[in-house]
């Protein structure tokens, strides 16, 4: 196996196009299980996880950046204001697969179960992708997601990173699992609302083919707080009733299968009680502000 150790992006793009084969390494904490389990056996392989283009996260006139090669730790460690995103990064395995796992890995394997996904969906985040004859191309994160463990990347393409608009508001990311820490998601749900624009957005994870946004659930937050008064008063509140509502419409739109993890019966059940606390919690803190 050749094994490809380009210094910058450019030089990375350029073989990338020459050996669209290589296939990019960066923590390699899926791509070597993929490995050792005889799964795959790539011609070669190209190392990017030192390429300083993809390490970096910036602000950006409103905007969020967030390099492809940042890894959980480092999210964790400096990205605090994005509390969501931290939330799902502490999740993730254990301190050594969070010191070298990346987002840009968890879009190149596009599982459902990975838990950076639905913070990138419910931020409404584009995908950045570089190749060096097509240039810069940027994607929608569902028209980048394309099924379970396919997204829209072309051979010669990399991943820069993620953006998305910086906004005002409440969020959280939880999920469940067969245990506390090192699992992989039953359910996972994100909550993010922008008290600016006046948007709740809803996106699951493990409970499809890839990752959803509960737009009826949304919708409906968005009318019962705009009824109640809440957007111009955080002391405002729902009632339970809206708020167990508002969880079955969350459940509604989850596409869940059985499986070893889960039946498709228990993951709409806590994509309803995920919804319930993650909209109870995103008042509470609003309340608290
Ligand atoms: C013990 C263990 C526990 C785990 N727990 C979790 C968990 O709780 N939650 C979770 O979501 N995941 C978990 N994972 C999976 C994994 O850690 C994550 O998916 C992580 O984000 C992968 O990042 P990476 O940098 O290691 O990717 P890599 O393994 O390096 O790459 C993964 C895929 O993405 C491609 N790729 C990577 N970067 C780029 C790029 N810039 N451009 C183009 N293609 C790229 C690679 O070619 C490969 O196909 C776990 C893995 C292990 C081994």
């Amino acid at each position: 196996m050749d094994v490809l150790t380009p210094r910058t992006l450019e030089e990375a793009l350029e073989m990338k196009a020459e050996r669209p084969e290589a296939v990019p390494i960066a923590g390699g904490t899926d791509l070597m299980v993929e490995l050792n389990f005889d799964r795959k056996r790539p011609e070669a392989m190209m190392d990017i996880c030192r390429l300083p283009e993809l390490r970096e996260w910036r602000h950006e006139n409103g905007n969020v950046f967030l390099g492809s090669g940042v890894t959980y730790a480092r999210i964790v460690r400096e990205m605090g204001e994005f509390v969501p995103l931290v939330q799902a990064s502490r999740t993730v395995g254990s301190p050594q697969i969070r010191n070298r796992g990346t987002v840009g890995g968890n879009l190149g394997t596009s599982s459902p179960a990975g838990d950076a996904l639905p913070v990138l969906a419910a931020y409404d985040a584009t995908v950045e992708l570089r190749s060096a004859a097509g240039g810069g191309r940027t994607l929608q994160w569902n028209e980048f997601l394309t099924g379970p463990k396919r997204n829209a990347m072309r051979p010669d393409e990399l991943i820069l990173g993620a953006r998305w608009k910086a906004g005002r508001g409440p969020g959280s990311f939880s999920k469940i699992g067969t245990r506390n820490a090192m699992v992989i998601a039953v359910a996972g749900l994100c909550l993010v609302m922008d008290d600016d624009v006046r948007t709740v957005r809803v996106a699951l994870g493990s409970v499809g083919p890839t990752i959803i946004r509960a737009t009826d659930a949304e919708t409906f937050a968005v009318e019962e707080l705009t009824q109640a008064g809440a957007w111009d008063d955080p002391n405002v509140t729902l009632s339970d009733d809206v708020v167990r509502a508002f969880g079955e419409r969350v459940a509604a739109a989850a596409r869940p299968i059985d499986d070893q993890r889960g039946t498709a019966a228990y993951r709409r059940h806590a994509c309803a009680v995920l919804g319930r606390r993650a909209l109870t919690w995103a008042l509470q803190e609003r309340r608290g502000r």
